[in-house]
């Protein structure tokens, strides 16, 4: 279906989550809508993250009020796209020594703790959500607004609601090179005009977005990830361990002071598991972050054994054997006051990117912002 010449004209640069979304958020006011994606189809963080819509940890003000209006809108969007898998499954973190307990004690005393749907659990009450959590740990933080998407599935199911409005038009193998009030230009030198546009070039922005984002607040992170052989239990919801509790600024205060120094290899990696069984039975499994450039080609074994160890712990059992292994990139805004990255690059042409760690999970809500 081809974009239609007498509406309103919205190019979306990018066709990784946020550009998807912008893309939604652009067809819903009634634009039609054509997407550039450089490569083929997207490859990059996109499809290379957890798929958590995570709410929990999120800081409180206007980065809680963001995530929470992004998880509605997700609940929404996905209800047309099922095929992105989208489940309200919560999560649970799971407390392994009584100074993690402390900072899950403290959480569920936060004045917005009912906005974030969190609980404490006994280890009882954990394992009667998740059965399959055996293993030595002492209680779990319950967030029940947490969610799991299929990154792998949600791009293409998105596109494909896209594709039903009769408004949209995807071009893969499109890269954009130059910009322009009101227009981008493509390798091939095929000029796009529009009423707007909006490039979301993720971490790895070339040519003219490249130039134009030099000097922006935004830094690269790149994390290791791995995914297992089909799990056989059931577990619906995502899981972390205490690590994650030092990373998310929800969980600020003393009881977080108290932790006291990491376990090498996590301090070395800033590691933190997080768990998220796939609909297909995988688990997958990570993260790392690394910060400074440039980055290692090649994946390192040593946080990989220490995830697993930390998830076999907290399950009690061996985990299936690894199937894959890959590293993802990022951009994420070094300025503390802004949530994401945005800026007018010329008349009518805006970027939107840095959105960090929480970008599938905020990336509905920042579209939003985009138009309003
Ligand atoms: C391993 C990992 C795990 C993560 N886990 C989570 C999670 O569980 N929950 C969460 O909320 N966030 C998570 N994140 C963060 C999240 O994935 C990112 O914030 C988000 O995917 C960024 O989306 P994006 O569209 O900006 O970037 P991308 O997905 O990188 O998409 C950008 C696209 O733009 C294209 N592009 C770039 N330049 C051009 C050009 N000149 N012309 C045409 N196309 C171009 C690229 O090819 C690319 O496809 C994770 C990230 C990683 C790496």
């Amino acid at each position: 279906m081809s974009a239609s010449p007498s509406l309103p004209r919205l190019v979306v640069v990018g066709g990784g989550i946020l550009g998807t979304m912008h893309a939604l958020a652009g067809v819903r006011r009634g634009f039609s809508v054509t997407q550039l994606e450089r490569d083929e189809v997207p490859r990059g963080a996109s499809v290379r993250n957890f798929g958590l819509i995570w709410v929990g940890g999120r800081a409180p003000g206007a980065e809680l009020e963001l995530a929470l209006a992004a998880r509605e809108r997700w609940e929404a969007i996905a209800a047309a796209a099922p095929a992105a898998g989208f489940r309200s499954a919560g999560s649970l973190t799971l407390a392994r020594r009584p100074e993690e307990l402390a900072v899950l004690e403290a959480a569920v005393e936060l004045e917005d703790a009912k906005a974030r749907g969190f609980s404490l659990c006994s280890r009882a009450e954990a394992m009667a959500i998740e059965p399959a959590l055996r293993g030595d740990f002492l209680a779990a933080l319950h967030c029940a607004q947490d969610a799991i998407v299929e990154p792998r599935l949600a791009l293409s199911a998105l596109r494909s609601s896209l594709q039903a409005s009769g408004r949209y038009r995807y071009r893969g193998g499109c890269e954009i090179v130059e910009l322009g009030d009101h227009h981008v230009v493509d390798a091939t030198r095929t000029r796009h005009d529009a009423d707007l546009v909006v490039c979301c070039p993720g971490a790895s922005p070339a040519g003219a977005l490249a130039e134009a984002l030099a000097g922006a607040p935004l830094r690269r992170v790149r994390l290791q990830m791995l995914e297992t052989a089909p799990f056989a239990s059931p577990l619906a919801s995502a899981l972390a361990d205490g690590d994650s509790l030092r990373y998310y600024p929800a969980y600020a205060g003393p009881p977080r002071e108290a932790l006291g120094p990491q376990a090498p290899v996590p301090a070395a990696w800033t590691a933190q598991l997080l768990m998220v069984k796939r609909l297909a039975g995988h688990l997958t499994i990570g993260d790392t972050h690394q910060y400074v450039e440039p980055f290692p080609f090649d994946l390192c074994a040593e946080p990989e054994q220490h995830l697993v160890e930390v998830a076999a712990r907290l399950l009690a059992t061996a985990l299936p054997p690894i199937e894959r292994r890959w590293a993802g990139i990022y951009s994420e805004v070094t300025d503390p006051a802004l949530l994401y990255y945005r800026a007018e690059l010329a008349s009518g042409v805006v970027v939107v990117t840095g959105p960090g760690g929480r970008g599938m999970t905020l990336s509905p809500a920042i579209a939003e912002e985009t138009f309003a």
